[in-house]
């Protein structure tokens, strides 16, 4: 069968069973990106009024392109660094997804990713406070930097190096959360964030600097290019595949019980580098090689959550094994960036 947004969309709302948004307001910042995109889709299918705002600096509108002409959906383009005194109507919720995330786009934009993870979810917090509305914050598995504490549960507080490479996104999500909590403190507002682990799907892009290794692995792999491993690929992470992903976050954002809440959201699969370049090869029935090349400064070596509080609080666990995930992403990228 070709592959269809639609599909996702539907399971996802599956996943979601009973929780349902249909005729709430909500504004969410950096919509047209991977994440938010899909985020879009699940919650206008559910019958949500939809505003996105997005500047397309990494997000890019042919990922919501579908939804423009839909009376439930609105795109701004903006900076949400930029205050957008959001004043019509009434929101019920905020949803500050807005930054880069890819670890080459760290060296190019460094700046940018400060401010949409301060700034910009200042603003965010702000339209919020406004409008009385519930705010959720994606912050990142990367708050906690190269862990020395693997399986990683909430309570760890991080191993950061501000001053190096990554330091602007580790750094900016780790001051996001901050912000996030201060709002909560200063002014009671209903927050909620979860700390996202590496996330793959279909429009996840995967060229130049905003390729991640799962999309950048498979593109290479269908065209029979070789798989650039950084280090020796002993390195792990924690793959979760969209839909599981987006079931958490939406969960996160709807139950009450989940107000103040930090919740990791990941697989708690751990996958090294190397087996996932060697998935990707077997998969896609590529001839690529692997060639390897030294390992980028301050990379983490391991990342795995403990994903027990997502459970308890969310009745949240992943469900989508990684090749089923990448089975579904193949056909996604053979679709739509190959014309095959
Ligand atoms: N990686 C790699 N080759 C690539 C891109 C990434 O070996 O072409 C490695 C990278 O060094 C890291 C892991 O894959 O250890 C995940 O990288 P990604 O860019 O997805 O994001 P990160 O988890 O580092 O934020």
């Amino acid at each position: 069968m070709a592959w269809n947004y639609k599909t996702e969309v539907e399971a996802i709302t599956e996943d979601l069973g009973d929780i349902s948004f249909e005729g709430k307001r909500i504004l969410i910042t950096g919509g047209a990106g991977f994440l938010g995109s899909w985020m879009c889709d699940v919650l206008a299918a559910q019958g949500a009024e939809v505003i996105c705002v997005d500047n397309l600096a990494s997000g890019q509108k042919s990922n919501i392109a579908h939804l423009l002409p839909t009376k439930r959906f609105t795109f701004i383009e903006h900076d949400v660094s930029v205050p957008i005194g959001f004043k019509e109507g009434e929101l019920d919720l905020v949803v500050h997804m807005a930054s880069r995330a890819s670890p080459f786009e760290f060296e190019h934009f460094p700046i940018d990713i400060l401010k949409a993870n301060t700034i910009g979810l200042m603003n965010s917090l702000e339209i919020a406070r406004d409008h009385d509305a519930r705010l959720l914050y994606t912050s990142t598995s990367e708050t906690y930097g190269n862990p020395q504490v693997v399986p990683t549960p909430e309570s760890y507080y991080g191993n950061v190096n501000a001053i190096g490479p990554r330091g602007c996104y580790d750094e900016a999500k780790r001051c996001g959360e901050a912000y996030v909590t201060a709002y909560q403190t200063q002014y009671g507002l209903d927050v909620r964030m979860a700390r996202i682990f590496n996330t793959y799907g279909p429009r996840m892009r995967f060229d130049g600097i905003y390729g991640r290794a799962i999309p950048r692995f498979l593109d290479q792999a269908l065209h029979n290019r070789p798989i650039t491993v950084f280090g020796d690929g002993s390195q792990t992470r924690s793959f979760t595949y969209l839909s599981d992903q987006m079931e958490g976050l939406l969960k996160l954002a709807a139950l009450d019980s989940a107000k103040g809440s930090v919740v990791n959201i990941g697989n708690d699969k751990e996958t090294t580098i190397l087996e996932l370049a060697k998935t990707v090869l077997e998969l896609t029935g590529s001839s690529s090689e692997i060639v390897y090349s030294p390992l980028p400064k301050d990379d983490p070596l391991r990342r795995k959550p403990v994903i027990t509080r997502a459970w308890e609080l969310l009745g949240w666990k992943p469900k989508v094994p990684l090749g089923e995930g990448l089975a579904r992403v193949i056909e996604w990228q053979r679709a739509f960036c190959f014309n095959k």
